[in-house]
Parts: C-alpha cells; sequence; structure tokens
C-alpha cells in the first residue's frame, strides 16, 4: 500500500478500516469530527462497512457494543465531553465479553479550542480499568488502531485511543499495511452481557484478573521506550502522547538531552517507569492534558527522595495544550529566539453568527418580547451550539451553557425556583441528543415555561451534520411527549415576522403552563452549500 498524508483522525479511521471494521457510529464533535467524515467518504462506506451518524454519544457507544455482541469490529468516536454521555455504556461494557473487536475514540481538547471543558479521557479509561493507547504521532495513531482491535478481542474489552487537538487536527504521512478481511456473525454468550448482580460480579472479578495481564500488555508495548543518557543524572523526562514530539523537538541531539521515557500505554508500564526513577534526581513529568501521570508518580510509585515536577508543581502551566515552546523552561532550556510583529492595524474579530444567520431573527424577537415582561436575557437559559454565540455582544441574548440538553432542565429548575418568564433556547439536533427527557419532565410537570427550539435543519456548529431531531419529526416528538398541541407554535424568524413573533412568543411566556416555540428557517450556510452542489 503507498503511503498517505493523514490527519490524525483520519489515521485512526484508515486503520479502522484496514482492520476489518464492520461498524463506526458517532455524534459530531470538534475534534473528533474527522474520524466519522474520513470514513463517510469513502468509496467503501455503506458496501463493506457501516459509518453512521448517532443521536447522541451514548447512543453511539450502544450501537457499536451491539456490533461488538454480534462478533464483528465496531468503532465509536466522540469528543471528550461525549464522552460523559456515553459514560453509563462505557463503564458497563468494561465488564461484558467484547466479542468483536470495540475500539472507543475519545478526541480531548486541551485549551478548550471548541469546548467547555479539557478534561483528559485517560482517566476514564484508567477509571474503566481498561486498555488505553496514547499516539504521539499519525503513524501511530494508526498503527495502535489496529493493535486496539486485536487487544479488544484478546482481553474482551473495549480499549480506548485517546487523541488530543494537535494530533486530531494536523497533517502526516502515514504507511497503511494490509486489509484483513471482517470477523464472521458470531453471537456471545448472553449470560456474560447481562450484568445481572450474580454476572456482574463474577465479570467485575474478571476484568480485575486480568489487570496483571494488561500490564504486562503495557510494559512489553513496542510504543513505549526508554532512552537511558548516563550523562545526565540530574534530570530525567517522562513524555506522554504528542507530549514526546516536543520534547524531541527541544534536544535535536539526544546525546546533550535528559534519559526520556516515552509513554504511549495505560495501565502505566511500572517497571519502565521505576527504572527512570532510579536512574535520575528529579523527573519532569510532560503531558498534554490533566497530570495523570505526575499524580500516580507521586502516590502508586510512591517515589521516596525523588522530586517529581509538571503541572502540579508548577513547573508546567496547570491548564492548557503543551507546546514546545511552553516545555523549554521547564527542561531548562532558554526561550528559542521569536519575532513580534509589532501592532498590527486589524479589527479584532471575535467568534459571531453568520451575517444572516436565522438565530438573529429570533433573538431579536425573544429580547422584544421579554422587554414587554420587564425581563432581560437573565431569564433564558442556553444550551451547545451556533445560538451559543447569541451570548456575545452584540445581541446578548441567552446566558448558560453547561451541557447537552441543559437548557430545558435548567430552566425547569428556575421556574420552581420563581423565574418568570422562564425560557429554553436549544437547537434541534442539540434537542434530540440530550432535550428529550428534560422535556418530558417538564411536561408531566407542566412546568410554566417556554422552550425555544430553534430548528435549521442541521448540526450547524460542527459542520452542518444531519439533526434527527428537525421538521415533522421535530415537532411530533415535542406533542408525544406531552406539550399542548395548541402551545407547539412554529414560526419564521425573517425580519418581515418581527412583530407576528414577538406577539407568539408574549402569548406563550404569558401562558400558565409548558409551551414550545419552535422558530423554523435553514441554516444559512447549509443552504449556501445546496446552492453550490
Ligand atoms: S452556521 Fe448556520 S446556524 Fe451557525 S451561525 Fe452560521 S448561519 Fe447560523
Amino acid at each position: 500500500m503507498k503511503p498517505v498524508i493523514v490527519l490524525g483522525d483520519e489515521a485512526v479511521a484508515l486503520a479502522a478500516i484496514h482492520a476489518g471494521l464492520t461498524a463506526a457510529y458517532s455524534y459530531p464533535g470538534t475534534p473528533a469530527s474527522e474520524v466519522m467524515e474520513y470514513l463517510q467518504a469513502q468509496p467503501e462506506a455503506g458496501k463493506s462497512y457501516l459509518a453512521s451518524w448517532s443521536v447522541n454519544e451514548k447512543t453511539a457507544y450502544e450501537e457499536a457494543l451491539g456490533t461488538s455482541f454480534a462478533g464483528k469490529r465496531a468503532m465509536v468516536s466522540m469528543k471528550h465531553v461525549g464522552l460523559n454521555v456515553a459514560a453509563d455504556p462505557f463503564m458497563n461494557s468494561a465488564l461484558t465479553k467484547i466479542g468483536g473487536g470495540l475500539v472507543l475514540v475519545s478526541a480531548d481538547d486541551p485549551s478548550m479550542h471548541s469546548s467547555q471543558n479539557e478534561q483528559d479521557s485517560r482517566f476514564y479509561a484508567e477509571f474503566a480499568r481498561i486498555f488505553c493507547f496514547e499516539p504521539s504521532d499519525h503513524r501511530e495513531a494508526y498503527d495502535m488502531t489496529r493493535l486496539a482491535f486485536d487487544l479488544s478481542e484478546q482481553y474482551e474489552i473495549p480499549v480506548m485511543i485517546r487523541l488530543v487537538t494537535r494530533l486530531s487536527h494536523s497533517r502526516s504521512v502515514v504507511q497503511p499495511s494490509g486489509l484483513r478481511p471482517q470477523n464472521p456473525l458470531k453471537l456471545g454468550p448472553g449470560r456474560d452481557w447481562t450484568l445481572l448482580p450474580a454476572n456482574a460480579r463474577r465479570r467485575f472479578k474478571r476484568l480485575l484478573d486480568i489487570q496483571p495481564e494488561l500490564l504486562k500488555e503495557s510494559e512489553s508495548s513496542a510504543f513505549n521506550s526508554l532512552k537511558l543518557n548516563p550523562g545526565q543524572r540530574s534530570l530525567g523526562v517522562i513524555a506522554s502522547g504528542i507530549a514526546y514530539n516536543y520534547v524531541r523537538e527541544s534536544f535535536p541531539d539526544p546525546a546533550q538531552g535528559p534519559s526520556v521515557l516515552k509513554v504511549s500505554t495505560y495501565p502505566l508500564p511500572e517497571s519502565l517507569i521505576r527504572q527512570l526513577v532510579s536512574e535520575v534526581d528529579t523527573i519532569l513529568v510532560a503531558e498534554d492534558g490533566y497530570p495523570l501521570i505526575e499524580s500516580r508518580l507521586k502516590g502508586m510509585f510512591g517515589i521516596p527522595a525523588k522530586k517529581v515536577v509538571g503541572r502540579l508543581t508548577g513547573a508546567l502551566p496547570a491548564s492548557g495544550e503543551l507546546s514546545p515552546d511552553v516545555l523549554r523552561p521547564a527542561l531548562g532550556l532558554a526561550a528559542l529566539p521569536s519575532f513580534t510583529a509589532g501592532p498590527i492595524p486589524l479589527a479584532n474579530r471575535p467568534p459571531q453568527l453568520c451575517a444572516g444567520c436565522p438565530h438573529v431573527d429570533t433573538f431579536i424577537a425573544l429580547k422584544r418580547a421579554l422587554d414587554e415582561f420587564g425581563r432581560g436575557t437573565e431569564n433564558v437559559f442556553s444550551d451547545i451550539g451556533c445560538y451559543t454565540l447569541g451570548a456575545l455582544p452584540p445581541y446578548e441574548a441567552v446566558q448558560s451553557c453547561v451541557c447537552m440538553g441543559a437548557s430545558i432542565g435548567m430552566a425547569k429548575g428556575g421556574s420552581e425556583a420563581g423565574v418568570y418568564p422562564a425560557v429554553a433556547v436549544i437547537g434541534d439536533s442539540t434537542f434530540a441528543h440530550s432535550g428529550l427527557t428534560p422535556l418530558l419532565s417538564a411536561a408531566a410537570a407542566n412546568t410554566d415555561m417556554t422552550v425555544v427550539i430553534l430548528d435549521n435543519g442541521t448540526t450547524a456548529m460542527t459542520g452542518g451534520q444531519p439533526s434527527f431531531g428537525t421538521g415533522d419529526r421535530l415537532l411530533r416528538m415535542v406533542e408525544g411527549l406531552g406539550v399542548p398541541k395548541a402551545h407547539i407554535r412554529v414560526i419564521e424568524p425573517l425580519p418581515k415576522n418581527l412583530e407576528k413573533n414577538v406577539q407568539v412568543f408574549k402569548e406563550e411566556m404569558g401562558y400558565k403552563g409548558l409551551s414550545v416555540v419552535v422558530p423554523v428557517r435553514e441554516c444559512l450556510e447549509e443552504s449556501k452549500k445546496k446552492k453550490r452542489s
């Protein structure tokens, strides 16, 4: 096979295809979306394997689990916060007897380029007691993913590939290896999947029993390496994932640098760590994410008389992405010469809604209606999507953005605490992802609040993936959840309809019970795309 130049996400997707993938599932989210986009763009998609967006990450994980149950290889990919949504099936799947290899790709976003936090998925892998790979480059992303399927089948557990933004979204050369055929259909013994307490206890014991084997696997992995430099005993570095590249970049001549342990697999390769620790006085831990290794070094390994430094001690910043520049002072290196361009007369360009975005017309009408109640946007609980940008000037139309679907539950809680009128704003895709259950709860209580479901027909913020909760289906879902039909109102957010729309908002906010307003207008970017195609 010829070498290819691919994104980190694409290297993982390509490896899955070559490893005999039968089905892949995902929910869009930066920096993981490109895994599914690549799978879907290949000519074999839909023929030799299935590559499908799911309604949310939990559903995606469960779909992949079903494929694995059938003996076939499955991949599920998501951004780090998506794993919070999928945490229930993920944690429990560590106890089930994985049939076809199940690989979970969790792409973390240190520095929060496009996320509401920078949590580190390696903790989830440790929490579930499964095996985890952390590639340092694209080639490893490919090789590790292939191996992850094998290990998943060998140990009957899901295996995680942990990526970070810098790797997911950069390009490099990958040398693919051969194509493996798909697994035959083979259903697993149901009792190993039926987590009734007696079975779950047995399966959990089994998971604990294989921990020494997983440790052995990690310690013997060719992806970890220890390069001792006997001439440099004062400092040793443990570098995981992409941080390993930053250390290499800092010392073009390794003979001039410290001893370096590259860590790419979890559970942590303890004996390699102990070997490094015995050779040096101070250990600097460089990891792109939370200080997982650093904290384990201080606790689990109980290293006396050795200094461990990293994010916890302030040797490295406590948050944000690592980079070669960030790392240099901790390695005792001077900053590299840099060039300051000086003041450039460019206007600041903060993120904002596209000019002509339909959300703008909704926000203008909503604000006018709230005004009539003598209230401002402090009454509006919002969610995650393009419309979150409505929190910024010049609109300042919404507040709160916590997690997918939170707007409706928060508005219900706010209403029950006395907020009036209580308003939730959520997009159609986010509503399908996590808004149905809180709306069901509000319908059962007939909570006095107005839910605004912005139906632009797509998952706009992540690039226009399909929405599961748009059009008639959305209206039927809302009605089916118990919202009175008379208080499900559809509006068209256009400047010419402003007065009509303000009136609808006013009527529904004034109604003493649960109402839903659905502004329907296609995302401008999507309609432009359609015109171009
Ligand atoms: S992508 Fe679509 S929904 Fe998002 S801001 Fe632009 S027009 Fe609005």
